[in-house]
């Protein structure tokens, strides 16, 4: 702590990302990154762009890449902001749409940034507890002071609240916004973008982290009501108003071009966790029902702390939280065919030794 800190840097807490490392030997399984490269299109669109127009501004508005996700979802391009990372999208939301002295809702089991940007803009919050099986149930989530926020499929869990749910919370908050954080959704196929033109207090963040396989771009995106998106515009205007370069704008628009790419790999990696899910549970886990490119699984015998090191020692990086009641799971992001094989030898080794 330094005494020329602000208010506000003093009540905001550290925030610690998942372990980024560079080292290729080690199989990355732990931050739900797209095992998969991305398309030749983005390759393709970066490198024109590179000998192109790097001395000038990037457009403020992005209309190009706005008008490609309104058209996949058909919807006007006012109805699109974009943002670098749904990270930011979703700090611009807690500034736009939430207010100090009015307590928004979140469950106490999901993304572990939300509480970070409450505290950051004194928002007070509610964190609702799950379901005893990490389900959420909606009717927790009706009638808020100061609005709603959880991801679907949620984070870390993997599961899916049904869209008929989500539409309750939203109908049951009419006066204050409910953001779905929809990161993982293409690995669940239940959007609730088509809900935006039904509702005005609903706002959907999805990114091409994830899917896309462009997490080291930083494109993010949200959809909603006209008037929402202005809200969002005034804030990124304050802040920078080109919040996008020019190679993510035009590698986050190929991409979102490239339709059947990304269908195929997507496929490739639902088929792989359906696959691990049961594997994991012949070898005594409890594995969550997932509906994102991860699971969240729990051994019998051996505790998550335990095998986290032993899989590290061997080569393998998952992510374990601290934190009850999940202490004694491991999120494990769905990597390629070989590394989950690679995984599985390795894992049933160590439990052949430790139990
Ligand atoms: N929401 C959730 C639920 C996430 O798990 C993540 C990834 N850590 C994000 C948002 C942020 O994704 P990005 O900023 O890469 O778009």
């Amino acid at each position: 702590m330094s005494k020329f800190w602000s208010s506000i840097v003093t009540r905001t807490e550290p925030y610690i990302p998942g372990e980024q490392i560079n080292d290729p030997s080690i199989i990355k399984l732990n931050t739900n990154e797209n095992p998969y490269p991305p398309s030749d299109s983005v390759e393709n669109a970066i490198k024109d762009e590179l000998g192109g127009n790097l001395k000038r501004y990037p457009s403020p508005t992005v209309d190009s890449l706005r008008e490609t996700i309104a058209e996949n979802y058909h919807v006007g391009k006012e109805s699109i902001f974009v943002g670098n990372g749904s990270d930011e999208i979703l700090g611009f939301s807690f500034m736009a749409f939430f207010e100090p002295g009015k307590t928004i809702r979140f469950p106490n089991i999901s993304y572990s940034f939300y509480p970070v940007y409450a505290k950051l803009f004194n928002i007070p919050f509610d964190e609702v507890n799950v379901n005893s099986d990490f389900s959420l149930d909606p009717s927790a989530f009706f009638e808020s002071d100061g609005g709603v926020i959880f991801p679907n499929p949620n984070a870390p869990t993997g599961i899916l609240l049904s869209l008929s749910a989500v539409e309750s919370i939203i109908v049951q908050n009419r006066n204050q916004v409910v953001i779905i954080d929809e990161a993982y959704i293409d690995f669940a196929r239940e959007t609730a973008v088509p809900l935006v033109a039904k509702y005005p207090n609903l706002l959907v963040i999805q990114t091409t982290s994830k899917s896309r396989s462009l997490a080291g771009l930083r494109v993010g995106y949200a959809i909603g009501h006209p008037d929402l998106i202005e809200g969002l515009n005034r804030i990124k205007n304050s802040f920078n108003s080109y919040t996008l370069d020019r190679l993510a704008i035009v590698g986050a628009n190929a991409a979102l071009l490239d339709k059947s790419y990304y269908e195929a790999i997507t496929r490739k990696i639902i088929q792989t966790r359906e696959w691990i899910s049961k594997e994991l549970t012949q070898l005594g886990f409890h594995v969550l029902p997932s509906q994102a490119n991860f699971v969240f699984a729990s051994h019998k015998k051996v505790t998550a702390i335990n095998l986290y090191t032993l899989l590290k020692q061997n080569g393998i990086l998952v992510r374990h939280f601290n934190q009850e009641p999940i202490d004694n799971y491991l999120r494990i992001t769905i990597g390629s065919n070989t590394e989950m094989k690679l995984f599985m030898e390795r894992l049933k080794r160590i439990l052949r030794k430790n139990t």
